[in-house]
């Protein structure tokens, strides 16, 4: 799962970006606001954090500007505490859900989880497929409750497929939601990680759907 983090205050916008490094999340980062609205728009993302107050072009503006070109990722805003009309202008702006600075990250990270999953049509924080189980607040998965060692790699790859069940992917889709744009997108690295990833699973758990891509089936 790709994160764009659009944050102007340095600080804090380093210590979004390694917690939620450490979560799995590949990370995207963007410290004004024009910047934020073309990364939004050319790049695919999965969920943004979006701060309000930005230089050279505000929050609200940019979350427009993304839904406005039909980006349906899901935003949470981060807004000034006590300024309840910055919320609700966020909220009617397309804002998926809002956190009010200060923040305590676990609370951050818990929603994070919470719009991704929302936005991918999960209801619940362990998604199961035929006894693979992703608990996503701890990145763990078992298979019929033994635990699976994954590597990060592994897991981002994993969790995105088990994000988007029965839909065909195709590795440029994968290799896009699984590298931050300053990281080599090498599709073909793909394949490995696939490969890597069959010999931890049940056989036929990751169809290979020729010419098109991967697919992870919920039924047998
Ligand atoms: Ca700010």
């Amino acid at each position: 799962m790709r994160l764009l983090v659009v944050e102007d205050e340095p600080t804090l916008c380093e210590q979004l970006k390694l917690a939620l490094q450490e979560q799995g999340y590949v990370v995207d980062i963007a410290s004004n606001g024009e910047d934020a609205l073309h990364f939004g728009k050319e790049e695919a993302i999965d969920a943004a954090i979006l701060d309000l107050g930005l230089p050279k072009l505000d929050g609200i503006s940019v979350l427009k500007g993304w839904r406005a070109a039909q980006k349906t990722f899901p935003v949470i805003i981060l807004t000034a505490r006590d300024n309840w009309s910055e919320k609700v202008a966020g909220i009617d702006s397309g804002a998926d859900d809002y956190i009010t600075k200060p923040f305590h990250m676990e609370e951050l990270l818990a929603r994070v989880r919470s719009v991704i999953r929302r936005s991918t049509g999960h209801s619940s924080s362990v998604i199961s497929i035929q006894g693979l189980t992703l608990d996503l607040a701890s990145n763990r998965v078992s298979l019929d409750g033994n635990t699976i060692n994954l590597t990060s790699y592994e897991l981002r790859l994993l969790s995105y497929l088990m994000h988007h069940p029965n839909k065909v992917i195709d590795k440029t889709t994968l290799s896009e939601h699984l590298y931050a744009y300053d990281e080599d997108k090498d599709s073909n690295t793909i394949e490995v990680f696939i490969a890597r990833l069959r010999k931890k699973l049940p056989e036929g758990l990751i169809e290979t759907v020729r010419g098109l891509g991967y697919r992870l089936n919920d039924h047998a």
